[in-house]
């Protein structure tokens, strides 16, 4: 029996997770689940897989939580405190899929146990990328990546040499906005800005789907865990999300991956590596597909791919800042007490602010630097609205 966790189990990556494990789940046990406002389905689910603990990152949730597991023998905690302690649990397959950078303490916990380190949480990445891998590296721990395009580029590298490498392409479907002018992107909601064409999920990840910001973080998790230059890797826009992403050798080969748009996909293939098994997500019918397209995305519209690539050349900190501050201009454009062209405009100026300097300049990554100079950036972000 395989030990797992899952860390953010309340989400759409964490639902898609359960859902695959409960079709074979003696093959499983759950150590950890966590979530954080939505006690139901937390306690729900530690009783269906019979978890050692659930655990809530709002401590004021926790007596809500003890109720709902009351008689269950299950253990109840909260706080962020107590997710990073669950996490140091050992399991041979952990999940990170908490969203935010509040998913990092879990990432560097489960990087530690030696197994499977299953990477949903994009921005542990993003902001601690070096002192993640070093740490699954110095553990022997696996980290197999979930964002689809990841995964995708993941699997189009199976026995390829990195040597032979030219060009990794991402995809993006362009979200809800592409065909907007700037002016009617000024206009639009929270409610419009969630609505993904293609793909089913989190309200975060979708509205950063709409801006652009997830392809730009993406990017950055790209030159991390494919160890390129950040020239090495373009984006295109391809709005029917069928290729998931593509690598380029130096022979000009290209090797494509495509699926339904199902994060049931890249889950599974993370949950069943090395192997390949059987999966629920649909087959693609190419005679039914029609047609699919590709284009350059528009940087001008989309200010947030320019500013991955600015935060990459700058280095040290940069990319903590780049999602501290986005996370924290996401925050604001979700309460309505911005727009929708002022998050980018916001993480432009928070970059660049002569406060964060010297924060962002230092070449050597700890975490707590790390949670400093992401603290100093939502608070120069919050200080601006
Ligand atoms: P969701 O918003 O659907 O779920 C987030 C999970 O994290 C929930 O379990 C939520 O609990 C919990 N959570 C929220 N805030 C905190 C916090 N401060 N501390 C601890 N836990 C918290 O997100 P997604 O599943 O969409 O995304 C999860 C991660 O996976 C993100 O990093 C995202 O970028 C990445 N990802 C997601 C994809 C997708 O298809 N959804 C695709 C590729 C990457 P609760 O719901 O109980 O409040
Ligand atoms: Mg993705």
């Amino acid at each position: 029996m395989r030990s797992i966790s899952i860390f953010g189990a309340t989400g759409s990556i964490g639902t898609n997770t359960l859902d695959l494990i409960r079709r074979d789940k003696g093959a499983y046990s759950v150590v950890a689940l966590s979530g954080a406002g939505n006690i139901a389905l937390l306690a729900e689910q530690a009783r269906e897989f019979n978890a050692e603990i659930a655990i809530t990152a709002l401590p004021e949730r926790l007596s809500d939580l003890r109720d709902a597991l009351a008689g269950s023998g299950i253990e109840a905690a909260a706080g962020a405190d107590a997710i990073a302690e669950a996490a140091t649990r050992k399991v041979d397959w952990g999940m990170s899929a908490i969203v935010g950078a509040a998913g990092l303490r879990a990432s560097m916990a489960l990087a530690q146990h030696g197994g499977i380190l299953a990477l949903a949480n994009k921005e542990s990445m993003v902001c601690a990328g070096d002192l993640l891998l070093a740490s699954c590296a110095a553990h022997g721990t696996t980290m197999l990546p979930v964002d689809s395009e990841h995964s995708a580029l993941f699997q189009a590298m199976n026995g390829e040499d990195a040597k032979g490498l030219r060009r990794l392409i991402l995809t993006a479907s362009g979200g809800p906005f592409k065909d907007f002018t700037t002016e009617q992107m000024r206009g639009v909601t929270p409610e419009q800005a969630v609505k993904h064409p293609k793909w089913n999920m989190g309200q975060r990840i979708s509205i950063d789907s709409a801006s652009m910001f997830n392809k730009a973080l993406e990017v950055i998790e790209a030159k991390y865990i494919f160890a390129c230059a950040p020239e090495q890797i373009e984006v295109v826009v391809h709005p029917q999300a069928i290729v998931h992403s593509m690598v380029e050798y130096i022979d000009h080969t290209i090797i494509a991956h495509m699926g339904s748009p199902d994060m049931r996909g890249a889950i599974g293939y993370a949950l069943h590596w090395p192997e390949r098994a059987p999966n629920p997500i649909a087959p693609l019918d190419f005679a039914t597909l029609g047609s699919i397209s590709f284009a350059s995305p528009d940087e001008e519209k989309f200010p947030a791919l320019r500013l991955a690539r600015e935060a990459l050349s700058m280095g040290g900190h940069a990319g903590a800042i780049f999602n501290a501050a986005k996370e924290a201009a996401l925050d604001a454009f979700i309460a309505k007490k911005i727009g929708f062209l002022d998050m980018a405009d916001l993480v432009e100026k928070t970059m660049y602010d002569a406060q964060l300097e010297p924060i962002r300049d230092q070449a050597q990554q700890t975490l707590a630097q790390i949670f400093a100079a992401d603290a100093e950036a939502r608070a120069l972000v919050n200080a601006r609205i």
